[in-house]
């Protein structure tokens, strides 16, 4: 089965949609010391499509002055065993200097990239959707991961990226 790796700054949304990607399936908890310690993976399904779904980050008890590294450390080795990245960013903040940080690791792993902009329910989500062009990754899917938004484009889009 092809792996995806959920990859994108604190907060996004990313557990969300790994929550209801897997499901009721079982999330496998990646518990071997450093770096991936919190990383999680389980079957996901988005309709007729199947794959690996990795959860990235949390990291929430690391020191302050290590976090930057460990997350950055973290999500290139995610991005390494992924064979499609699909990068998430908040459409109800907008792309940060940290989005751009994430989306250039992205960027120079040469991967292909499923952009996400999550968030997007409602009138104001959906106008900051268009801030994601921004990151030079291709074309935003503006995503509800809480609410259920938007997965037949998600599954346009991984359909094309697969
Ligand atoms: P992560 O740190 O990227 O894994 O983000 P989480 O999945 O933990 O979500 C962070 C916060 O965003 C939580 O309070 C979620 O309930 C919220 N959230 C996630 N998806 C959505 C969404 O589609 N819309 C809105 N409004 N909030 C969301
Ligand atoms: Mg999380």
């Amino acid at each position: 089965m092809p792996v995806v790796a959920i990859i994108g700054r604190p907060n996004v949304g990313k557990s969300t949609l790994f929550n209801r990607l897997i499901g009721k399936r079982i999330a496998l908890v990646d518990d071997r010391p450093g770096v991936t310690r919190d990383r999680r993976e389980g079957e996901a399904r988005v309709g007729d499509i199947e794959f690996v779904a990795v959860d990235t980050a949390g990291l929430e008890d690391a020191s302050e002055d290590s976090l930057a590294g460990r997350m950055t450390a973290q999500t290139v080795s995610a991005i390494e065993g992924a064979d499609i990245v699909l990068f998430m960013m908040d459409a109800r903040v907008g792309v940060t200097p940290e989005d751009e940080h994430f989306a250039n690791l992205v960027r120079r792993s040469g991967k292909p990239v499923v952009l996400v902009a999550n968030k997007s329910e409602g009138k104001e989500g959906l106008a900051g959707a268009y801030d994601a062009f921004r990151l030079g990754l291709g074309d935003p899917i503006a995503l509800s991961a809480e609410h259920g938004e938007g997965f037949a484009d998600l599954h346009l889009a991984l359909s094309e990226a697969l």
